[in-house]
């Protein structure tokens, strides 16, 4: 994949599109890959990065919702669990099961929770990934030894999935690639056509790095901006009434210290109603997350500081070693777009189904949903598209269709494992070159030879491209990733030709984002 044959792929392009998709997030390039498997002939446009908008930023769990559970949701937790199951068997690479661990210090705890978690278990039916079931003070302790031990009663376990969110697009861009989709980063859509009639016809966009302006026709143009949903809308119709209720989440990244083993705490119910992770991830212990309301969406949301206080005083009464502001190593917020809800006012008790709604302008919007659920809402968003824009009737044809890279044991390649099938090649450059082996950072594993690879061929054009996205550096350990910089930039200058001024630029723009990461 590269920008260059990309661009040379539209300009060449005849006439209309079946569909334009807005969006490269986990809902636009679930699209792209839904409707081009299917035949269709798809161009998708993303204004920054792929995954730069709340799909890098999750919790990085392919689960059910044990709070939609309670919630009392089951057609969204069993069409979620079905969908995990589904994600495991298409990326076997980037998805494996986790234990979960739900603590209990009250007398009341397990046979709720035990109750409750045989429930989420079974509603898994044939796609479950393991047996829930109560465990004692001791076998809690042996699943999770930092924990706090007085008032400790035992615990209940569960299996859910956990995935790397970044890595997980950056393969789904490259499966819908070679569907035969046309991706383009950094061009954003800034405006509709319309036919006669008023009905949207097409897109008016830029390319941020040159600021060639692109004019593109389709048959049906497809909204997945997430969050930024309501103003492409609004594009389209200056009138249409809002549907996205945005809400902010953060997550903390300290050191492995604070959750030694290979389980994860779920902790259900936290003082604002919601439920509480703390998780094994890369090495690192991520903690989250938080639901507050928000006035407007920014592609760079900061986590306030009640959000990072709040979490580690939740954190704190739960690990036997509190964590505190100086043992963060990465702070990262996203947005969640919910769709609004007449007389729901709070976030957290809006429904985390998705929407496809069309405006009367004929644009389509596919918004709401989970990560998790990306395929089945793909699926049907194209479904309903298809019948608009009067395509010939398809089927769907993603239940079974693997995701690049897709591999069953992985693992061998070790620090390299999330390539999944590419780690052979990215190792083969490594054994020809020895220089592209070097580390990056010393606390951190990544090596230079997954800086060209990313360049060359995942269409990564920024410093933070890599440190954020194909990486994960930044969500791991923000003064690293702000050490690895320059040597990124070297390494990236000369595969893209960046003189000194460019070079300088993107360090100075990438010290600045980190400053949205690093604790205050
Ligand atoms: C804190 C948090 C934790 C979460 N945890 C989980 C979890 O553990 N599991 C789970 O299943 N789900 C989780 N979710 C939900 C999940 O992350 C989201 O539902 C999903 O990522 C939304 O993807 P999206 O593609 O709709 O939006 P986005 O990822 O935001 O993508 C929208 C894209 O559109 C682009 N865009 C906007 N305007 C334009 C334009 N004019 N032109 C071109 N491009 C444009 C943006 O740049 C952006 O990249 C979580 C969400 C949050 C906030």
């Amino acid at each position: 994949m590269n920008r260059a044959q990309m661009w040379g792929r539209v300009r060449a392009h005849p006439d209309a599109w079946d569909m334009i998709v807005v969006g490269g997030g986990a809902t636009g390039v679930g699209v792209a890959i839904d409707a081009a498997s299917r035949g269709y002939d798809v161009l998708l446009l993303e204004q920054s990065d792929f995954g730069k908008g709340t799909s890098s930023r999750s919790t990085k769990l392919a689960h059910g919702g044990v709070r939609y559970l309670e919630q009392g949701n089951i057609g969204l937790v069993m069409e979620a669990l079905k969908e995990r199951g589904l994600l495991l068997q298409n990326a076997p690479h980037l998805v494996h099961d986790l234990a979960f661990v739900v603590p209990n210090y009250d007398w009341w705890e397990a046979p709720f929770y035990g109750l409750g978690l045989k429930l989420y278990q079974l509603l898994a039916g044939k796609y479950g990934f393991g047996k829930s079931r109560l465990l004692s003070r001791e076998e809690t302790l042996e699943h999770l030894p930092t924990l706090k031990t007085e008032g400790l009663r035992g615990g209940a376990i569960y299996y859910d999935g956990q995935f790397d969110d970044a890595r997980l697009l950056i393969h789904m861009v490259f499966t819908a690639f070679e569907q035969g989709v046309t991706l383009l980063n950094y061009v954003e859509v800034t405006g509709v056509t319309k036919d006669g009639m008023g009905f949207v016809d097409g897109i008016l966009a830029r390319d941020a790095e040159t600021g060639e302006e692109l004019r593109a026709s389709a048959k049906v143009v497809i909204n997945a901006t997430g969050a930024f949903s309501d103003g492409l809308r609004r594009a389209a119709e200056p009138t249409a009434s809002p549907m996205i209720m945005p809400s902010q989440g953060i997550h903390l990244v300290f050191g492995p210290e604070f959750l030694q083993g290979e389980s994860a705490i779920m902790v259900p119910h936290t003082s604002d109603g919601r439920v509480l992770f703390a998780i094994p991830w890369h090495g690192h212990t991520l903690v989250g997350t938080t639901d507050t309301p928000i006035s407007t969406a920014t592609l760079e949301p900061v986590a306030t500081e009640q959000e990072i206080e709040f979490v580690l005083a939740t954190a704190g009464q739960y690990l036997s070693k509190a964590p505190s502001c100086n043992h963060i190593l990465s702070v990262f917020a996203g947005i969640r777009p919910l769709v609004r809800a007449s007389g729901v006012a709070n976030t957290a008790a809006l429904s985390r189904d998705h929407v496809i709604h069309i405006d009367t302008s004929g644009l389509m919007t596919i918004c709401g949903g989970k990560w998790t659920t990306y395929r089945h809402m793909a699926e049907d968003c194209v479904d309903q598209a298809a019948t608009l824009a009067q395509l010939p009737e398809r089927p769907c044809v993603t239940h079974h269709l693997s995701i690049h890279g897709a591999h069953s044991s992985a693992q061998q390649f070790g620090a390299l494992s999330v390539y999944g099938a590419d780690a052979a090649e990215i190792q083969k450059r490594i054994q020809n070159d020895p220089h592209q082996g070097e580390r990056l950072h010393p606390a951190l594993p990544y090596v230079k030879a997954e800086v060209t690879w990313a360049v060359r061929h995942e269409m990564a054009r920024s410093i933070e491209d890599i440190l954020a996205r194909r990486t994960r550096a930044l969500f791991l350990n923000a003064r690293a990733a702000l050490e690895m910089a320059p040597g990124i930039a070297d390494l990236m200058a000369s595969e893209l030709n960046w003189d000194e001024d460019a070079v300088a630029r993107q360090v100075n723009t990438f010290r600045q984002i980190v400053q949205n990461y690093l604790p205050r």
